[in-house]
């Protein structure tokens, strides 16, 4: 007996050809009701199919149905049907789920974090599930979603990390999450969602991002080649790219020396800063045959006022960060840094990095800055963005396909 989907349903002759469908593939079936043969089942319907498996000379396996219950039927026609546009696509996403490839891009998700989660466990990671409600928003309180809370205003969490550097004062040193992180970003790009999922990791006693960059590399070689191995062949036939992380170390390339390398594209803009990243991403692609390419210091201005900036620069230079990007074809999938844990370099970044007062005195200072006081480990960590990372290392097209649920500035339903 095999329990599935009618996937497809042909009239041949005086008995019906059809393909059942469940989570592990296609199974080739020929039924013959009775004499008349009546309507078949719609396609989609639930089925339970009884009878005798037969091969004949070398063909597919098939099932000689003897019994066919309809456990539950399927409206026709399908709204997902030739025609239906991504957005009714995504309106029937339950239906749009049921292909294989769609499947797979889960099955891969969930092997990618289970070695995250093997690797990090076997150098002492603890795992906290940090707050996704507060009452601050984490930098500027721009890209922030507000929910009403009480008869006050509160905020949806748009990353982990300060939960994270709260726990490497309290001594945790080693610590990681995999779960949601809420931006209120209007902007519509393939690579942008309001609602995604971050693997962060933050870890004390670190000499600098250096360090973050090897413990990053070493992580991903380790889950990439658990999802190769675990999928590979799958991803080849369905997503017609091959799964693999090299074994040579990744490229690391200061931001100004790669603005050289991509010419025109320059930091300060936006748009122009996924323009440097793809052309980073295509020439890493054809000096070292995959497109991954660490960037790093970054200057100081560019980055958030917790970064830890380098002690002094070169005359004319402006100030270095502790930062570092990582992209994947084309595709920024981390972003890290070593985190400022002085307690006075900490109060003075706060005071020039143009926080409005209010975020800063509601905030930042009491319980931000507050953690520093009472003396902090040095420390650093970075954040893995797995939808972006799914897009890269499948060949993805859009953030849409690699989210279970897509939730962008037109799109929280269903
Ligand atoms: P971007 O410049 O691409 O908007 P960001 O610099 O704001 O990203 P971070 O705040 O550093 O990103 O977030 C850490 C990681 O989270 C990024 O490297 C990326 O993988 C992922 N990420 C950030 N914003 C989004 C988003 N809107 N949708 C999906 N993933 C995101």
């Amino acid at each position: 007996m095999v329990r599935g989907w009618l996937d497809r349903v042909r009239r041949s002759k005086d008995l019906y050809r059809l393909e059942l469908r469940d989570r592990s593939g296609l199974l080739e079936a020929v039924w013959q009701p009775g004499n008349d043969l009546g309507d078949p089942p719609s396609p989609e319907s639930v089925v339970r199919a009884t009878g005798l498996l037969r091969r004949a000379n070398g063909n597919p396996v098939q099932l000689h149905v003897e019994e066919l219950e309809v456990v539950a039927p399927a409206q026709s026609p399908l709204p997902t049907g030739p025609g239906a546009s991504r957005s009714q696509e995504l309106d029937a996403r339950h239906l749009e789920l049921r292909s294989a490839s769609k499947y797979l891009i889960f099955a891969v998700q969930t092997t990618l974090e289970a070695a995250i989660r093997e690797f990090v466990l076997a150098r002492g990671f603890v795992e906290i599930h940090s707050p996704k409600i507060s009452g601050g928003g984490s930098e500027s309180g721009a890209t922030v979603f507000s929910v009403p809370y009480f008869g006050n205003s509160a905020y949806l969490v748009q990353s982990p990390q300060f939960y994270m550097q709260m726990a490497m004062a309290a001594g945790f040193e080693r610590v990681f999450e995999i779960g949601p992180v809420f931006r209120s970003e209007p902007g519509t790009t393939p690579i942008h969602a309001t609602e995604f999922t971050i693997a962060h990791f933050e870890m004390s006693w670190i000499d600098s991002h250096e360090d973050l960059i090897d413990f990053e590399e070493a992580l991903l070689r380790y889950a990439v080649a658990a999802v190769a191995a675990e999928h590979g062949e799958e991803i080849e036939r369905h997503c017609g790219v091959s799964v693999d992380f090299p074994s040579e170390e990744i490229p690391r390339l200061p931001i100004s020396e790669a603005q050289d390398l991509a010419g025109e594209a320059t930091v300060s803009d936006e748009r122009s800063l996924s323009d440097l990243e793809r052309t980073l991403s295509k020439r890493a692609h054809r000096e070292y045959g995959h497109g991954l390419v660490f960037l790093t210091d970054y200057p100081a201005s560019a980055r958030p006022f917790y970064t830890m900036a380098a002690d002094e620069a070169p005359d004319d230079e402006p100030l270095k960060s502790r930062s570092f990007d990582l992209l994947w074809h084309g595709i920024e999938i981390t972003s890290g840094g070593q985190r400022e844990h002085r307690f006075d370099r900490l109060e003075r970044n706060i005071a020039g990095a143009g926080l409005t007062e209010e975020a800063a005195d509601l905030y930042i200072r009491p319980h931000f800055l507050e953690m520093f006081r009472y003396g902090c480990p040095p420390h650093g960590g970075f954040g893995i963005g797995i939808n972006r990372l799914l897009m890269a290392m499948l060949g993805q097209a859009s953030i849409k396909d690699t989210s279970f649920v897509f939730r962008g500035p037109k799109r929280y339903m269903p």
